[in-house]
């Protein structure tokens, strides 16, 4: 069995990421920070959604997926190529919902009380809205061009993390089997 790695973090620029090489998930705890100030998006949920697409990320390690992907570079168009890394990342949100889905179970065995509270999700959702790519790139100044996302809109990306949190099944996230535009 691999464990997997939490360490530290290259540059505060790049907010949390996960290590390939490593397998590590690398946390940068200033882009913490800037959630809160810049996002507006505080809150523990909204923290432990973020940790969770990382750790979704070395799920995919261990699956296997990411290395497919990773095969692909440079074999296959550009444009080919962001659209599989869009499944990958809408895996990882997907993964992110399984474990919240589990999370909130074996609180609840434990306490008799949900763990998760009414805003929670809502709070995730707009953290994986705020750090969705047509999000970036509007805040950045750019027209949106759906062409170029490699983490899929805000809207697929709520979309999957929901579909993890509800079925809590983790055979319930192929997201590169179905066609593209029905992600
Ligand atoms: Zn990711």
């Amino acid at each position: 069995m691999t464990r997997m790695k939490v360490g530290g973090f290259a540059d505060s620029r790049m907010g949390p990421f996960y290590l390939l090489a490593e397998e590590t998930v690398c946390l940068d705890t200033s882009f913490f920070d800037q959630m809160d100030r810049k996002l507006g998006e505080g809150g523990d949920f909204a923290y432990a959604y973020v940790i969770a697409h990382e750790a979704g990320h070395h799920i995919q390690k261990l699956t296997g997926k990411t290395d497919f992907v990773h095969s692909k570079k440079g074999r296959i168009s550009e444009i080919e190529y962001n659209r599989l890394s869009v499944r990958l990342e809408l895996q990882a949100d997907f993964y992110a919902g399984v474990w919240a889905h589990h999370d909130n179970e074996n609180y609840r065995r434990e306490h008799g009380v949900n763990r998760l509270e009414p805003g929670d999700v809502q709070e995730a959702m707009n953290s994986a809205k705020a750090i969705g790519d047509d999000t970036l790139q509007k805040n950045a100044g750019q027209r949106v061009q759906p062409e170029t996302f490699n983490h899929g809109t805000s809207e697929q990306r709520m979309r999957w993390f929901n579909r993890g949190l509800r079925t809590g099944d983790i055979n319930q996230g192929d997201t590169f089997s179905m066609p593209y535009n029905q992600l």
